[in-house]
């Protein structure tokens, strides 16, 4: 199992912002996709690094109620982990647990192409073992 698999089922369309946007933009662009990390790009190709909530909290705890004022490029992670949809899915949640991130942009020819969460990941296998499953008792009843 790839992560193309996963991707193919939940699409490969991804939110970015501009490293120069605001903090009360980025937190209004999380709210309104309903996501809790967006891949920062100026060009919606080039990943220049990866916000996440626990970015803004770590932001607001630090700065308190200046971290408004801060813009994305101050409180993103620039060295991100990236994956390929060649990726093997158990690989790519072993590196979550390991560097502790929830997000893995997908890149392909040197430009962004989807994205994967941990909750992608997770759902993908469930699934998969549910219809395993259900396979199996099929075959045991007739
Ligand atoms: P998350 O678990 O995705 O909410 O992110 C936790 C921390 O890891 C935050 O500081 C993020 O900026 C950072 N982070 C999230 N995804 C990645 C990634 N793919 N590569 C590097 N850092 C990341």
């Amino acid at each position: 199992m790839k992560l193309e698999d996963v991707i193919r089922s939940k699409g490969s369309s991804v939110v970015t912002i501009a490293p120069t946007a605001s903090v009360t933009e980025l937190v209004s662009l999380m709210a309104d996709h309903n996501i809790g990390a967006v891949v920062v790009s100026s060009d919606g190709a080039t990943i220049e690094g990866i916000v996440s909530e626990r970015d803004v909290v770590r932001g607001l705890a630090q700065r308190g109620a200046e971290a408004v004022d801060a813009t994305v490029a101050d409180l993103m992670t620039v060295d991100v982990v990236v994956g390929s949809p060649e990726d093997r899915i158990e690989e790519t949640a072993h590196t979550m647990t390991v560097r502790r991130v929830r997000h893995v942009p997908i890149r392909v020819d040197g430009k962004l192409a989807a994205i994967v969460s941990i909750g992608d990941v997770v759902k993908y296998r469930i699934d998969q073992l549910t219809d395993e499953r259900n396979h199996l008792l099929d075959y045991l009843h007739t």
